[in-house]
């Protein structure tokens, strides 16, 4: 397989992998090997500044890389794969969707999506669905990712955008207290944005293992708290009780920007420090300290001093109570007056590369296009009208991903999926439910570009184009709207999605139409978001090409300025009021649950799992990059020396971590950066080393988050091999 380069000149686009979107250019570089097509560098942007991290730098890697598919693969009945024809293919898997459809009913066919792909494939996936297939049952890895902070910031501010203001505002903080977020590993051109603050002395960061974030707060630039995991919400009860029984609030600002104030103080009024400290582990004196000092440095912002903002990420999120931790950071926000000030703010750190544009245009269970709601008939019937169908024909809410994945080929589940850029069986909670699934189907099909440890299990296998062989738009963290540019001829048997959709749509005598252009459906999502949440009317295709920094929404008429710098649409949310009927912010009082799974046996540890600087996600792509896999081949068990001795562990034995859900492999890694109570294992490893065989499927009641940060494990020292 050949990839060439159409054009010699130089092709301004961004980073495949994750939120931050640091801006990259891509130029032919004939004369490098196979291996190697493009020469990749860091742009100026504003995110990055020419920054990327390794993942970013070798992500040229991917694009010519030997284990790329090249064909359409369908399974043999000896069980191998053998290639075929994009005809054959897309035949059958129409008339096999078809033949599901008729025996067993619409929902039978089921759809799952991910905060990877650009909006128009997002936007499209959602429709197709919808209207070829005819089912409710899509949802997407955004489940996994951000659907907790998309609760809370719904319920709190009548809107849910990942930083409700650009990035570089963080640039003049004077004080960021960061949860459960390690952008230092995860995306460390994030963390020039930190400097002023770590400067200042008020970096704080709330994490139970001290990560590369938490190690930013040493020598006199912050602190780090390192709270029992699954404690966030009391900790963040307590710093609230603190500021309202110190009357550090702001109190003008609760006056005429929010409601719930007596509410939230009767939920906060029994968490005193001291409760708090025996429950979190966090000093009674630290969380004084850390509420005084947030309430001093957001006074002094009002006074011209530097923002303060309330930052979280995925550890405080990922949890079965994840929608009322979040919302108990924004209550923390808001009484200290910040949200929609120019004082500071509340954000939440998105992490897949469209996590923002990815939940907004229709691959949710519950949603349409542009933020609607696909239970509300004025959403139903606008989006209807953009689609050219009657909006009785659109199917109602379907059900979200744990319960879409766990049930497939069961009485209640589907009986046929197809997965786009995702990697489930790697990914999802209680991971070997969801292999067992996906082997109950009677036909999986999934679009990829590499042999992912979920395609290995298809029945049908489409090989699909990357960042660099197609057009588009995705939305960074901000809701900064970009584009996504080809730089390559795509190899040969390769399709992009879009194109795969409209054939089949064609095949299905799908009602609507159907593009295989990116520019044509990003002109028909304008219209279907025009008047929603997310509205993307006035965002032009020309203007992003030249170079404009347009934040959603920007409704039609909205004047956009090309001059770089210069920023468009809504870079700033709230400062006129929030998006509920009233301008109000809603203070929400919730409430301390007992934990979701206690640790029963004795010696149980909880386990804690995130991210690699090396690896992104399911790490079904960068473990891949032989860079990559050569720093970090393998899941390493972080454990505190004190917990190994105990254990005796010693460091890089195998040990063996079980659960009631299944056992990890992974060899010790000594460290000082986890508590005595908690193991750490990164979740991009597959097979014996997928740290999701123990992670849990109980979901937030609001958001449908799963339990993934903090399992009952218990460890089982091994032998070497
Ligand atoms: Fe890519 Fe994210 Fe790394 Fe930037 S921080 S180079 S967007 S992976």
């Amino acid at each position: 397989m050949t990839i060439t380069a159409p054009d010699p000149k130089t092709t301004p686009t961004h980073c495949p992998y994750c939120a931050l979107q640091c801006g990259i250019s891509l130029d032919p570089s004939p004369g490098a090997g196979a291996r190697e097509p493009v020469l990749l560098t860091g742009r100026d942007f504003e995110t990055n500044a020419g920054a990327l991290c390794r993942k970013g730098y070798s992500a040229a890697n991917l694009l010519n890389h030997p284990e790329r598919l090249g064909s359409p693969l369908l399974r043999r009945p000896d069980g191998g794969f053998e290639p075929v024809g994009w005809d054959e293919a897309l035949d059958l898997l129409a008339s096999r969707a078809a033949s599901i459809r008729k025996e067993h009913g619409a929902d039978a066919v089921a759809v799952f999506g991910a905060g990877g792909l650009t909006n128009e494939k997002a936007y499209q996936l959602g429709k197709f669905a919808r209207l070829a297939l005819g089912t409710s049952r899509i949802d997407y890895n955004g489940r996994f990712c951000m659907s907790s902070a998309a609760a809370a910031g719904n319920r709190a501010f009548g809107l849910d955008r990942g930083l409700p203001f650009p990035l570089a505002d963080l640039d003049a903080a004077s004080m960021i207290l960061m949860l459960g977020s390690n952008v230092a590993e995860t995306m460390p051109p994030f963390v020039r944005h930190l400097e002023n603050a770590r400067a200042s002395g008020g970096l704080i960061v709330v994490d139970p293992r001290r990560s590369a974030t938490a190690e930013l707060c040493v020598g006199g630039s912050g602190w780090h708290l390192q709270p029992t995991p699954g404690t966030d919400l009391q900790l963040l009860l307590g710093l609230a009780h603190v500021l309202l029984a110190e009357s550090l609030v702001d109190g003008h600002y609760l006056a005429t920007r929010t409601n719930g104030l007596a509410g939230l103080r009767a939920s906060v009024g029994a968490w005193w420090p001291e409760r708090v400290a025996t429950i979190t582990g966090v000093p009674a004196a630290e969380i004084r300290r850390t509420a005084r000092a947030l309430a001093a440095a957001a006074a002094a912002a009002k006074t011209g001093g530097g923002g303060v903002y309330i930052l979280t990420g995925r550890g405080v999120e990922q949890h079965a109570n994840g929608t009322d931790t979040t919302t108990a950071a924004i209550n923390l926000a808001l009484l200290l007056g910040l949200p929609g000030t120019l004082a500071g703010g509340f954000g939440t750190i998105t992490g897949q590369g469209n996590g923002q544009g990815g939940r907004e245009h229709g691959q949710k269970s519950d949603q349409l296009p542009g933020y609607r709601k696909i239970t509300d008939p004025a959403h139903r019937k606008h989006v209807a009208r953009v689609w050219g169908v009657a909006p009785e024909t659109l199917p109602g809410p379907g059900i979200p991903a744990t319960e879409l994945l766990h049930t497939l080929g069961t009485e209640s589940g589907s009986r046929m999926l197809m997965v786009h850029a995702s990697n489930p069986v790697v990914s999802s909670p209680d991971a070997s439910k969801v292999l067992e699934g996906l082997r109950r189907l009677d036909f999986l099909v999934v679009c990829d570009f590499f042999l992912s440890e979920t395609a290995a299990e298809a029945d049908l296998v489409l090989p699909v184009l990357q960042w660099a062989e197609e057009e588009g738009t995705m939305t960074n963290l901000e809701g900064r709207v970009l584009r996504r540019r080809a730089a390559l001829v795509p190899p040969e048997g390769a399709r992009g999605e879009l194109w795969i959709m409209a054939e089949l749509a064609k095949r299905l005598d799908s009602p609507g139409t159907f593009s295989a252009d990116a520019r044509e459906v990003f002109e028909e999502l304008r219209l279907a978001s025009a008047g929603g949440l997310a509205d993307y009317s006035g965002v032009d295709w020309d203007d992003l090409d030249a170079g404009a920094a347009v934040y959603w929404p920007c409704p039609a008429g909205h004047e956009v300025s090309r001059v770089p710098g210069q920023r468009s649409g809504t870079p700033r949310l709230f400062l006129e009021g929030f998006a509920h009927p009233d301008g109000k912010a809603l203070l929400v009082p919730v409430h301390s649950r007992a934990r979701v799974e206690a640790l029963h046996a004795e010696g149980q540890l909880a386990l804690v799992t995130g991210r690699l600087l090396e690896h992104y996600q399911s790490g079904a792509q960068t473990r891949r990059v032989a860079e990559l896999a050569g720093a970090a081949p393998e899941a390493r068990l972080e454990i505190h020396p004190g917990t190994a001795r105990a254990h005796g562990i010693t460091e890089g034995q195998r040990v063996a971590v079980r659960n009631v859900r299944g056992e990890v492999v992974a060899r010790a890694a000594l460290s000082t950066a986890v508590r005595l109570d908690t193991v750490f294992l990164p979740f991009h490893f597959a097979g014996a080393q997928n740290a999701n065989l123990l992670t849990g499927s109980q979901v937030d009641p609001l958001s449908a988050m799963p339990e993934f940060k903090n399992a009952p494990v218990s460890l089982h020292p091994l032998g070497d091999e």
